[in-house]
């Protein structure tokens, strides 16, 4: 019999229950009992889930009330020394690493003032993990039973779970040392394994009969010594007496460029695949696994929101039946439902078109289910349900959303020139220079300004239908009004509008494009407790009439300054999104590309001739391992952008912006999107960095970010001259900008306006001395 299982579930809750009580907490509006209550309740809500959707193994210590890898981190007491000192409970330890702690002093404790350690992107996803930072000392020891006390915890409820807990080889190449430390992560291993032999032997005691170990590094381009110590870590934990069977599982690609490493791992119980990212590793895994191993095929999306296609799946799951027999095959969902909303039940406002081809972490529960049975009992036991999943499948792949036979026409009949400006740089900078009369160091910012509570106040007011569109338009423009006087008193040299009518960077441009659908409650987390609201792309991209065009043109009338139109680019409107399964992301980021090159040709028109175009997501989108993955995404991500961009003449001024500023594996690509001037960020790091433009003698224009737009901090006029001067080490001062890193949409109008005039001050200390 193939059995069912889910790898992870959603912790949030349907209403996100865990983000409003833990940050109550934090807020000190809520006590710890509370807290933990809300956690408990939730563990047994989503557990239940899982058992009604008659789920054959389910998750316990998946659950977190921050990250995961933080949990670890905690477990096995890899806690740096700044955060034990004050012997804090350990739940508020986890939270001041996860987040930092800032505490006054009071008569019974010491000022408190820790910042948080490192936050990075988990893997490819838009989650986010605590990285694990380690001393050249570093001991370890089982410092807290959680993965056993959640497995009791099912126990009693009458459920029995497979706990997940993060393989050792991940734990620690997904770390790094400390600040001053030497020490290289993976060398820790012969330290951590007595832990993990610990943690194992307490859930074998505890009753737990399988173990999901994550080791997703196993995707990853591996240096030999980790691949090394996948050997010496399994031959050591799959050979302990009284250990759980354990099931190790990778996820977020193929696993055959480490196959190598197989054997190593092939006395374990299982192994896990993700068959959604990557089919063809199936036949390749197979032959390697050996005769007794257990395959878990994922076959059910972890990453997005689509209904699985059941006739596919079911395929797959049955060729892996048909090589290792039924009861070495386990149908998974391809990683963790973290990345998925809750459930579809809480969208009201949704057509039912689209609503028909969605499937949350609730909804996926229950395929897994049916694909599993669909295998063991054969396919007449779930007739019902195949014969509407295919029907949910058909009316997908031949709606009218899908196939657009304009947008589908367009993207035929692109041409080679599409990509390229008229003429090369130093042709455009002769034209711009005409057109823009700026002066040398000139100076901008990077979109938006302030959101204030008042804009926010207005914006809900319009959306609840309290004002007319009319009242509403009336209050942007006055907005739009006050942040040009402010500019112009300040003495900015090229002028934004302030971004005052846009909720988000992306579901504002989502919005006026068809092919976009919103929800109203469909949350993922994206670290601790934030959680985001991705659009989904459910069709043809095109634009029905201009976005921006009305606002940015009232703009330029109301100064003699040139008005920079601000828009969002072809990737990060496709990363930021729940992206279509059924078509390449590059079919996507061409359709978007398409409707903002109509977008930025007729901001030209309605004479606007600075025009950005943001991309800090192009670099989240770079595949996870060298090849051709990788290559391709080079090409097509540079060309999306260029596409939207390159139909402007020679005097019309492309700027982009990127929000981070190591961009040593980035360059070329950043390179060859011609933007004729580049926003980066840079103020926080060592402007050594700026040296790969120097180096690859980069000649188009740059702003390296001068002052932090995160912190509250107002940069003095000295500090930013002094910072101009180091960036001038490796930048001539006829390409460099002075602008801040990026908008400043969270900042208070008393930093911004002194912040900025410094900044001005000093880009005219520079004109003189140039
Ligand atoms: N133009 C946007 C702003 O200023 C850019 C935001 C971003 O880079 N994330 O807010
Ligand atoms: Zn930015």
């Amino acid at each position: 019999m193939v059995q069912s299982s889910v790898l992870g579930f959603p912790r949030m809750g349907a209403n996100r229950e865990l983000k409003k009580a833990t940050e109550a907490y934090w807020a000190g509006k809520a006590t710890v009992e509370s807290l933990l209550e809300t956690g408990k309740t939730l563990r047994a809500a989503h557990w239940k889930i899982q058992k009604d959707a008659g789920v054959d193994l389910i998750p316990s210590n998946d659950f977190s009330f921050y990250d995961q890898v933080l949990d670890h981190i905690l477990m096995f007491n890899a806690i740096p020394e700044r955060y034990t000192k004050y012997n804090l409970p350990p739940l508020d330890v986890l939270f001041a690493m996860g987040r930092g702690l800032q505490k006054k002093e009071t008569e019974s404790s010491p000022a408190i003032d820790v910042t948080s350690l490192e936050m990075v992107k988990w893997f490819d996803s838009n989650y986010h993990y605590v990285r694990p930072t380690f001393q050249d000392n570093q001991e370890f020891k089982l410092n807290s039973t959680k993965p056993i006390d959640e497995f009791k915890e099912a126990k009693e409820l009458g459920i029995t779970t497979r706990p997940v807990i993060l393989g050792p080889v991940s734990f620690l190449q997904l770390g790094k040392a400390d600040r001053g430390q030497s020490v290289t992560p993976i060398d820790l291993l012969e330290k951590l394994l007595p832990v993990y032999e610990e943690l194992l032997t307490k859930l074998a005691e505890a009753g737990a009969e399988s173990v999901q170990i994550d080791e997703p590094v196993l995707v990853l381009d591996l240096p030999e010594a980790t691949k090394k110590a996948f050997e010496t870590a399994y031959s050591k934990l799959g050979k302990l007496s009284s250990a759980p069977k354990l099931v190790l599982a990778t996820y977020f690609g193929d696993i055959v460029h480490n196959i190598d490493v197989i054997p190593s791992i092939s006395h374990l119980y299982g192994l896990h695949i993700d068959l959604v990212r990557a089919p063809e590793q199936l036949s390749d895994v197979l032959k390697a696994i050996g005769d007794k191993q257990v395959l878990s095929v994922g076959v059910v999306d972890g990453r997005n929101i689509w209904k699985t296609n059941f006739s596919k799946a079911i395929g797959l799951v049955e060729s892996a039946v048909h090589t290792i027999g039924a009861e070495r095959v386990i149908v998974a969902t391809s990683s963790s439902l973290l990345h998925t909303p809750h459930t579809l039940e809480s969208e009201k406002n949704l057509d039912p078109e689209v609503a028909d081809w969605f499937s949350f972490a609730t909804e996926k529960c229950k395929e897994v289910v049916i694909i599993a049975k669909a295998v063991s009992d054969g396919a007449e036991t779930v007739a019902e349900e195949i014969k509407s999943n295919a029907a949910s499948v058909t009316a997908r792949a031949t709606s009218k959303r899908t196939n657009d036979a304009a947008v589908k026409d367009r993207q035929a009949k692109i041409t080679e020139e599409m990509y390229n400006r008229k003429s090369p740089f130093p042709d455009r900078i002769a034209a711009q220079s005409k057109t823009l009369n700026l002066p040398k160091f000139p100076t901008t910012t990077i979109g938006s300004f302030p959101q204030t509570s008042e804009i926010r106040v207005q914006r809900n007011k319009f959306t609840k239908k309290q004002i007319t569109a009319e009242e509403y338009e009336k209050f942007i423009e006055k907005e739009i009004d006050d942040v040009i006087a402010i500019q112009e008193e300040i003495g900015l040299d090229v002028l934004v509008h302030g971004e005052p009518e846009r909720n988000d960077m992306v579901q504002y441009f989502g919005e006026r494009l068809h092919g976009y659908v919103f929800t109203t409650n469909a949350w993922v987390q994206s670290y601790g407790s934030r959680c985001v609201r991705p659009p989904i792309i459910v069709g043809d991209i095109s634009r029905p009439a201009a976005m921006t065009v009305k606002g940015s043109k009232y703009a330029q009338s109301k100064t003699k300054k040139p008005m920079k139109g601000m828009l969002t680019g072809p990737v990060t409107c496709l990363r930021w999104s729940f992206p279509r399964d059924d078509v390449h992301q590059s079919v996507q980021a061409e359709q978007l590309a398409l409707a903002l090159r109509d977008e930025v040709i007729d901001l030209e028109k309605a004479g606007i001739y600075v025009i950005q175009v943001d991309e800090p997501a192009i670099r989240e989108g770079f595949p996870l391992r060298k090849g051709k993955e990788r290559d391709d995404y080079l090409t097509w991500a540079v060309n999306s952008f260029k596409l939207a961009t390159a139909g402007v003449e020679n005097g019309t001024q492309i700027h982009s912006h990127f929000c981070y500023s190591d961009f040593q594996d980035m360059f070329s690509l950043i390179s060859n999107l011609d933007a004729d001037v580049l926003s980066i960020e840079n103020s926080k790091s060592d402007a050594k960095l700026l040296n790969v433009f120097k180096k690859e003698e980069y000649p188009r224009h740059i702003g390296p970010g001068v002052y932090d737009i995160h912190s509250p901090r107002i940069p003095s006029y000295d500090e930013i001259k002094n910072r101009i001067e180091e960036m001038l080490q490796y930048l001539k001062p006829e390409q460099l900008w002075i602008d801040p890193d990026c908008g400043l949409k969270t900042r208070q109008w008393t930093e911004t306006k002194p912040s900025l005039t410094n900044m001005v001050n000093a880009a005219k200390h520079f004109r003189e001395k140039y």
